[in-house]
């Protein structure tokens, strides 16, 4: 076993390696950016060097800088973690010539499965299924154009050196084609360097069913199982679960052998997922990922091992600990994606310091993979991942359970986050069905996605309820501090002076749209209306230890309450509603913008301008792409109108919220 390793890579991966490395009695070098200098993975380590600035390229993609770091620090071994240079042929040769162990498999493995393209060649060969479509060198728009025709459509439009959904096209009718071919291109570039496309026909609804191998270098090779990781948004997994469910032993027999053929066929060792695509009991080879999944755990909790120790335990010259035929499988494990993003606006990756972190109460099967803190900050420099919430239980219905239960009991305020959603998908009926394909979340979309806008008047008022009593609280300790403590100021609502009243409080929804809550007091009974809707009544609210707690018509309550400035976070069982209180005076400021911006909805870059001043467009026309964390958002027309003056160029870079484009809808 190595004695010291270095762990070229950041966030929950990074802390995750670390307490096998820990347990096993290896010590560990942490590498970071200048934005991670305090970081829980740099805390974690033994030992930490600083690589460079926060943008990837200057830091965790430089490969001269991480494997000096290795040098330097004595470590005999480097872990990639995923992501990264991970799956990088080069960086694991680069290893090799300065003695450093690159704990993953040989290069050539890398460099046979790192296109999507030519991984497939090699697959047709062992005889493995793919899904039917182009997987050539020629390169040609007309010869891709060509091919797509005779695939048939719908089709796929993937990179060829693709990963995480980037670059992806689905085309449904032949004028689509060469936008997608142009946009996929361009996407593909951006994100890996190599433009090279190819072409599958596009399945409706598969599931995505994968299985891990597992390769030692003395020519063993054992499959661990299979995962399925149908639930997806932009074609990434949010929701993963171990076994696949449903699936015969016959099924995952083959599915299992298929996926050790394709390792052989490639010389692998180490760590590694074949991917498939399933429906109607056949399945599809669609690409193979040369390295630890984001999605491990829930492999790691049915077969009761730990992947990173069996890879150090391979990569340190050891045989694989088990046989095909020893490896064992209980229950059932899924796991939750926890993102900084907001699932109202098409999932767009969120930014931001997360102002309050509370996980549930620890419990035996359940597992919290997290790399960062309370106060730590999302950026957009990289993954918006906050964490992996993965639970166990003796079969599927009991895994769902305790992991609705323990993302009910988790509490996140200071950015938008798919905890509520995803406590939805786990407590729709067709997911307890097991009824799961790609295509779950937007054939139900109506139930899982709210509109935006569409908040809870319930949150509204709980969160003018803290409001006025915080602001009471406030004004009594002030009253305290100005020697007067019985200051008639110290009191701010009528409730206290009188025992009847009223007090009214401004507030904005997640659709900036104002919405007014009037509180009305009698005794301890609190009424709250919002816009004059049916009101919600409190009995004796208070606040208690950073929760409202009152009585109301149907017992006690008690919902943690997050004020961060004008910034109110309702966390009401995980689920969190964010709220601003209406500053009178600033808004008046405002009243003078006009209505009619596009605004970048994140940070990012400019790629595309498809519209010149003065053009007049239709409704839902793109006007604008904008690149951020290496996806495209295109900026379209909300209403019919004219384009009065474009504000920025391709290659502009964009700050969230700035105005892009100013627009005059049609009245
Ligand atoms: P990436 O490497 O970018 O993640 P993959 O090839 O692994 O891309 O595919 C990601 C997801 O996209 C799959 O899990 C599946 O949901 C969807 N997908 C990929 N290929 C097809 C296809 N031919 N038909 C339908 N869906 C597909």
């Amino acid at each position: 076993m190595f004695r010291k390793i270095l762990i070229a890579n950041r966030g929950e991966i990074a802390c995750r390696i670390m307490r096998t490395t820990k347990r096993l009695g290896v010590s560990t070098v942490a590498v970071y950016s200048e934005a991670d200098a305090h970081a829980l993975h740099v805390e974690m380590a033994d030992e930490a060097v600083l690589l460079g600035s926060a943008p990837a390229a200057q830091s965790y993609l430089a490969m001269d800088k991480v494997i000096a770091a290795a040098v330097a620090t004595g470590a005999e071994a480097i872990h990639p973690g995923y992501g990264f240079l991970s799956e990088n042929a080069r960086f694991a040769e680069a290893c090799g010539k300065v003695g450093v162990t690159f704990i993953g498999p040989p290069a050539a493995a890398i460099h046979a499965m790192g296109s999507k393209s030519e991984s497939k060649l090699l697959m047709e060969r062992a005889r493995v299924p793919l899904v039917p479509g182009y997987h050539g060198a020629e390169q040609a728009d007309s010869h891709l154009i060509h091919e797509a025709m005779r695939i048939g459509f719908p089709v796929l439009i993937k990179a060829s050196a693709g990963g995480g959904g980037k670059g992806m096209r689905i085309v449904r009718a032949e004028h689509e084609l060469q936008p997608a071919i142009d946009g996929a291109r361009r996407e593909a570039k951006a994100a890996f360097g190599d433009e090279r496309l190819l072409i599958e026909k596009y399945m409706e609804r598969p599931r995505h069913v994968e299985v891990q191998v597992f390769a030692d270098s003395y020519g063993n090779a054992v499959y661990i199982h299979d995962r399925d990781c149908s639930i997806q948004r932009r074609h990434q997994k949010v929701i993963e679960e171990a076994p696949a469910p449903g699936l015969s032993e016959e099924t995952r027999k083959r599915m299992g052998e298929a996926a050790v053929a394709a390792a052989k066929a490639v010389g692998y060792v180490g760590a590694g997922t074949v991917e498939f695509l399933y429906a109607d009991g056949q399945f599809y080879f669609i690409e193979m990922n040369t390295r630890l999944q984001v999605e491990h755990p829930v492999t790691e909790m049915i077969a009761g091992l730990d992947l990173v120790e069996w890879q150090l335990r391979v990569a340190s010259g050891e045989k694989l600990p088990e046989t095909q035929g020893e490896l064992q499988r209980y229950g059932h494990a899924m796991e939750v994606r926890l993102y900084a993003e907001d699932p109202t606006r098409g999932f767009l990756p969120a930014t931001g310091r997360l102002a309050h972190l509370v996980w549930p109460t620890a419990a035996n099967n359940l597992r919290i993979d997290s790399g960062v803190r309370a106060g730590d900050v999302i950026s957009t420099h990289y993954d918006p991942m906050i964490a992996k919430v993965i639970a166990w239980g003796e079969d599927r219905t009991s895994a769902v359970q305790r992991l609705r239960r323990a993302l009910t009991e988790t509490e996140i305020a200071g950015l938008a986050t798919n905890a509520g959603f995803l406590i939805d998908v786990l407590g729709h009926p067709n997911f307890l069905k097991e009824e799961i394909d790609t295509g779950f979340i937007e054939r139900h979309r109506a139930e899982l996605l709210p509109e935006v806008g569409a908040m809870p008047d319930r949150a509204l008022a709980l969160a003018a309820a803290f409001l006025v009593l915080a602001d009471g609280q406030r004004a009594a300790e002030a009253a305290r501090h100005s020697g007067d403590p019985h200051s008639p100021w110290g009191l701010t609502n009528g409730w206290r002076l009188n025992g009847e009243g009223g007090s009214s409080i401004l507030l904005r929804d997640n659709a900036g749209q104002q919405r007014d809550a009037h509180l009305t007091f009698s005794g301890a009974l609190w009424s709250i209306a919002i816009d004059a809707g049916a009101p919600l009544r409190l009995t004796a609210p208070r606040i208690d230890n950073g929760a409202l707690v009152a009585g109301t018509d149907h017992g006690r309550l008690r919902v943690t309450i997050v004020q961060d400035g004008s910034q109110v976070t309702v966390i009401e069982r995980g689920r969190a509603t964010r709220v601003t209180r209406v500053d009178v005076l600033a808004e008046a400021e405002a009243a003078t913008l006009s209505h009619d911006q596009l605004a970048s909805p994140m940070p990012g870059t400019v790629v595309r301008v498809m519209v010149e001043d003065g053009a007049s467009v239709t409704r839902g026309q793109p006007l604008m792409v904008v690149e951020a964390m290496k996806m495209e958002h295109t900026i379209a027309a909300h209403a019919d109108g004219i384009v009065r003056q474009v504000k920025f160029r391709a290659g502009d870079p964009v700050a969230e919220g700035v105005e892009l484009i100013a627009f005059e809808a049609e009245s």
